[in-house]
C-alpha cells in the first residue's frame, strides 16, 4: 500500500484548515473509468423519460442543499455568500434545464432515393471534465449537465483547491438515484488525473476550463487520441464606455465587472476603454465607485469582495503593481489573515504594459482612453483573448456595430452579464474552443450517426 496522497483544504478568507481530502492517483484514476465504461453501457439505454426524471431528481436535490452549497463555497473558495447562493441556484438551473434533452434530442429525416435516412444524436462515451478553482460549481454543472443528459458518464475532477462542492454534487446526485458510476468526482492534481483523461483511451472526451497554457497541452495531447476537447481558458476582456453613455450608470457598474470574485473571473472587464473627451469626467466618477466596494468577510451579507484564492495567487497578482506602478486610486481589504488584495485601478499604462495584456485574474484593472470607434475596436482586438465584453452607448446602430466590431465570443451592451444557462457561452482565439450552456451545447457531447435503410424489394 502506497501513503494516501492528502490535501488540506483551506478557506482563503482565514487561512485556517477546513478539512482533508484525498487526492487520487493514477491507479484510481483508471478504476474510476472502468466504473465510468461499464456504467455508459446501462445509462445510454435508460429510457429517456427516465434519465429526464432521474436529472430532474437530482435538480431537485441542489435546489434543497443550495444553502448547504452556499456555504461550502464561501468557506473553500471565499466567494460571497450573495455569490454562492447564485452559483448553487445556477448549478440547480443548468441540471434542470438539460433534463428536458434526453425526450428532445431529435436526429433527422434526410430524403434520399432508394430508401430513408435518419441520423442519430449518440453519446460519445466517458467524458473527463476538468474544473479550476474560480467558480467550482457553475463549471462543474455546465458540463456535467448536458453530458448526462445526452447519454455520456462523466468524471470530474475539481481544482485542488476547491473540491468541497463538486464532491457534495456527486454525493447528491447518487442520492437522487442517479446510479454509481454515472457521475463521479475524483480529486486529485491536474497532472496526474487531469492528464489520465488526456491518455486513458476510455475517456473518449476532454472538458478543460482553466489557463490558456495548460489548455494548449491538453488540446495537443488529444491529438494523439483524435480526442473531442471543448476548452475555456482565460480572457481580458473590454469594457468601452463612450461619450453618449450614461456615464454615471457605467462607472458606477464598472468596479462589479472587474473586481465581482475578486477578479477571477474569466469574464473580468479588465480593460476599461473610455472615450478621450469624457476620459476625466469617467476617472471622476470610478474613483469614489472603486472606494465604496465592501471587500471583507465573504459570509456577511453586505459583502461584495472577499479574498483571492491563496498565498501564491496574490503573489502573482501583486506582481502586476510593482512598486511605482500607477496606481490612480485603490479601495480597500481587510488586515491579518486571508489572502486579500484591494481593487487596484491603473492608469495610465503604457500599451505594452503586462497589466495590460496579460490575464491578472485579481482585482486589477487599467483604464486607458480612445479616440473614437475604429480606435475602441482597434484597442479592444489588440489581444490573443476574445471571451467577453461590454459597450455602454445610447446609439443603438453604435451598439450593433461595435457588437459585430469586437473578437469575442459574450458581449453585453449598458450591461456587465456574460452568463445565462439559456445562452451559448464560450470564447474566440485563444479563448476558447466549441460553446456551453444554451440549446447547442448538447452538439458537444453527442456524435451524429447517419443511418439509411432501404426501401428496395
Ligand atoms: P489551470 O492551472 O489551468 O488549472 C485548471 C484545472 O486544470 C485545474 O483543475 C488543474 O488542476 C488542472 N490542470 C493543471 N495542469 C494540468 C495538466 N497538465 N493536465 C490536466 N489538467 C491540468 O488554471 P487555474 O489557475 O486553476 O485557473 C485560472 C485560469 O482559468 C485563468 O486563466 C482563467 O481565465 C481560466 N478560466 C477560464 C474560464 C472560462 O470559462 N473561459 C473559466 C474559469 C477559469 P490543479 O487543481 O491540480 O492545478
Ligand atoms: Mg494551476
Amino acid at each position: 500500500m502506497t501513503e494516501p496522497d492528502l490535501h488540506e483544504v483551506v478557506n482563503p478568507a482565514t487561512e485556517e484548515v477546513i478539512t482533508t481530502v484525498e487526492l487520487a492517483g493514477l491507479a484510481e484514476t483508471d478504476a474510476a473509468v472502468a466504473r465510468a465504461r461499464a456504467a455508459f453501457d446501462t445509462w445510454r439505454r435508460v429510457a429517456p423519460a427516465d434519465r429526464a426524471r432521474l436529472l430532474r431528481a437530482f435538480a431537485a436535490a441542489v435546489d434543497a442543499d443550495r444553502e448547504h452549497l452556499a456555504a461550502l463555497e464561501v468557506a473553500n473558495a471565499g466567494h460571497t455568500i450573495g455569490n454562492a447562493r447564485w452559483e448553487a441556484g445556477n448549478a440547480r438551473d443548468v441540471i434542470e434545464y438539460y433534463a428536458a434533452a434526453p425526450e428532445r434530442l431529435f436526429g433527422r429525416q434526410i430524403p434520399v432515393a432508394g430508401g430513408i435516412d435518419v441520423t442519430f444524436q449518440e453519446p460519445i462515451g466517458v467524458v473527463g471534465v476538468i474544473v479550476p478553482w474560480n467558480f467550482p460549481m457553475p463549471i462543474a454543472a455546465w458540463a456535467l449537465a448536458p453530458a448526462l443528459a445526452a447519454g455520456n458518464t462523466v468524471i470530474v475532477k475539481p481544482a485542488e483547491l476547491t473540491p468541497l462542492t463538486a464532491l457534495r454534487l456527486g454525493e447528491l446526485a447518487l442520492r437522487a438515484g442517479i446510479p454509481e458510476g454515472v457521475l463521479q468526482i475524483l480529486p486529485g492534481r491536474g497532472p496526474v488525473v487531469g492528464q489520465r483523461f488526456v491518455t486513458h483511451p476510455d475517456v473518449r472526451k476532454v472538458v478543460f476550463t482553466g489557463s490558456t497554457r495548460v489548455g494548449k497541452e491538453i488540446m495537443a495531447s488529444c491529438a494523439a487520441q483524435v480526442k473531442p476537447v471543448t476548452l475555456e481558458l482565460g480572457g481580458k476582456s473590454a469594457n468601452i464606455v463612450f461619450a453618449d453613455a450614461d456615464l454615471a450608470k457605467a462607472a458606477a457598474t464598472a468596479p462589479y465587472a472587474v473586481f465581482d470574485n475578486a477578479g477571477q473571473d474569466c469574464c473580468a472587464r479588465s480593460r476599461i476603454l473610455v472615450e478621450a473627451s469624457v476620459f476625466e469626467d469617467f476617472m471622476a466618477l470610478l474613483e469614489p465607485a472603486v472606494r465604496g466596494v465592501r471587500v471583507g468577510d465573504p459570509a456577511d451579507e453586505k459583502t461584495e469582495m472577499g479574498p483571492l484564492i491563496s498565498a501564491a495567487h496574490r503573489a502573482r497578482v501583486s506582481s502586476y503593481v510593482p512598486d511605482g506602478a500607477a496606481v490612480a486610486f485603490r479601495g480597500s481589504a481587510p488586515d491579518g489573515p486571508g489572502f486579500w488584495y484591494p481593487p487596484t485601478v491603473l492608469a495610465p499604462v503604457r500599451d505594452d504594459d503586462p497589466a495590460f495584456t496579460e490575464e491578472i485574474f485579481g482585482p486589477v484593472v487599467t483604464v486607458v482612453p480612445f479616440r473614437d470607434e475604429q480606435d475602441a475596436l482597434r484597442i479592444a482586438n489588440a489581444t490573443e483573448y476574445g471571451l467577453s465584453g461590454s459597450i455602454w452607448t445610447r446609439d443603438v446602430g453604435r451598439a450593433l456595430r461595435v457588437s459585430r466590431g469586437v473578437d469575442a465570443g459574450n458581449l453585453s451592451v449598458n450591461s456587465h452579464s456574460s452568463v445565462r444557462y439559456t445562452t451559448p457561452f464560450g470564447g474566440f482565439k485563444q479563448s476558447g474552443l466549441g460553446r456551453e450552456l444554451g440549446p447547442d451545447a448538447l452538439d458537444a457531447f453527442t456524435q451524429t450517426k447517419n443511418v439509411f435503410i432501404s426501401t428496395e424489394e
